[in-house]
């Protein structure tokens, strides 16, 4: 499972020019399918390419980059069936790296200055990895499940009363056979929550899952410690004696992608009730302004497309135009996606991106300071690609504050 800290360690590969290969490609579970990967890829790699103004030569998949990727399709394609594939290469870097996916996420192929991350960081944050705990009164099974992946762990049946003693036996003695049966099962759940606390200790806290009878499904949520209840995504009724992996595998997924729906309408629906305090902007060229100020505190993207633009290679500011800084466009270098510069921009600032299927205004942000913001800008972009002199971090060119534009009355904010 892909990670923020792997994410952070690619962000650190770089290259002079836009000659980093990033593919995202499905993988068929039908292992026939694997015949046509290369193809695809081929197709891929030929959206990837681009010419235009701010590339100084034209950007293709080089051939030692295609070689890598068939052979990597090749020799371990049988290893991803039924996942997306993350595959970064870079031939002058002696980069070929694959990372299979938990998910299946939208197919694309970029050329870039460093690795392309969006997909990842919508990956982390839509398919995490998870437990799920099935249990009854006496057994209890612990499920890991990572993409396909799934690890099994049985606790051994808890003690039971005598069949016997409890048949033929009314009234009061039924009554206490009733209550040792209770007894025994909250001694069988703590024993299990126990079990599991210890696996959240070792592996890290995930999503949990309850699975089992209608009856038991509260009756072990009751007795679960505060830690473990925090990270309760859901449950699902079932027998437990009927269920297999798959089958949980199965019906977990889609508790946790309810779980995820969830959250990213909760996420929408508290950034739509931010007051209007001019912390909060909608729309692109609002999100390129608010992070050419370092003032994205979080950031709402799209799970898909992308959207050329421009970066000033030497202030780094961000525009739709290649004109939104005072080193204009002779010094800006044309990207393949503003939506991931921004993305990577916020992160490096400390801020956090979340991906929505339709975040308000398709792209979002909740800014750190309220209206004004700081009058000391880094980095200067123009709303909706408007130049504007001011001051840059690498030259120190201070242009007079009254020449900025006025945020607040840009279009698309709120
Ligand atoms: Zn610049």
């Amino acid at each position: 499972m892909i990670s923020r800290a792997e994410v952070a360690k690619l962000l650190e590969v770089r290259t002079a020019g836009p000659s980093l290969l990033s593919l995202y490609l499905w993988v068929p579970l039908d292992p026939a399918g694997l015949r046509g990967l290369p193809a695809r890829a081929g197709e891929l790699f030929a959206l990837a390419a681009r010419d235009g103004p701010g590339i100084p030569a034209a950007v293709r998949v080089g051939a030692a980059d295609a070689r890598a990727v068939r052979g990597l399709l090749a020799s371990r394609g049988r290893d991803w069936l039924g996942h997306t594939v993350a595959v970064f290469a870079c031939a002058g870097l002696g980069l070929a790296e694959a990372i299979p996916l938990p998910c299946q996420l939208q197919e694309r192929a970029v050329l870039a200055t460093r690795p392309h991350v969006r997909p990842l960081l919508l990956a982390i944050q839509h398919c995490p990895a998870y437990r799920v705990a099935v249990v009854d009164r006496r057994h209890a099974w612990l499920f890991s499940i990572a993409g396909t992946k799934i690890s099994t762990a049985a606790l051994p049946p808890a003690e039971g009363v005598r069949s016997h003693g409890f048949s033929g036996w009314y009234g009061l003695e039924a009554h206490r056979v009733n209550e040792r049966i209770i007894q025994l099962a909250r001694h069988h759940y703590h024993d299990t929550a126990t079990l599991l606390e210890q696996t959240a200790r070792a592996s890290g806290a995930e999503p949990l899952i309850i699975a089992g009878h209608q009856d038991t499904i509260p009756q072990f949520l009751a007795i679960l410690p505060a830690g473990l209840r925090d990270h309760f995504a859901g449950s699902f009724v079932a027998d437990p004696h009927t269920l297999t992996p798959a089958k949980v595998r199965d019906l977990a997924g889609r508790v946790i992608q309810d779980r995820g729906n969830l959250q990213d309408q909760h996420i929408a629906a508290e950034f739509l009730r931010e007051p209007p305090d001019g912390r909060t902007v909608t729309g692109l060229s609002a999100c390129l302004a608010a992070a050419g100020q370092h003032a994205i505190q979080l950031l709402l993207v799209p799970a898909g497309g992308l959207v050329p633009g421009y970066a000033c290679q030497r202030c780094g500011a961000l525009s739709s135009t290649g004109d939104g800084c005072p080193h204009g466009a002779p010094g800006s270098l044309a990207v393949p996606d503003l939506i991931e510069e921004l993305a990577v921009a916020t992160l490096c600032d400390g801020g956090q991106v979340e991906t929505l299927r339709d975040p308000p205004g398709g792209i979002a942000a909740r800014l750190r300071y309220a209206q004004p913001l700081p009058l000391r800008v880094t980095r200067s972009i123009g709303l909706d690609g408007a130049a504007w002199p001011a001051a840059c971090t690498c030259c120190d060119a201070d242009a007079p504050a009254a020449a900025q534009p006025p945020l607040r009355d840009g279009p698309g904010w709120t």
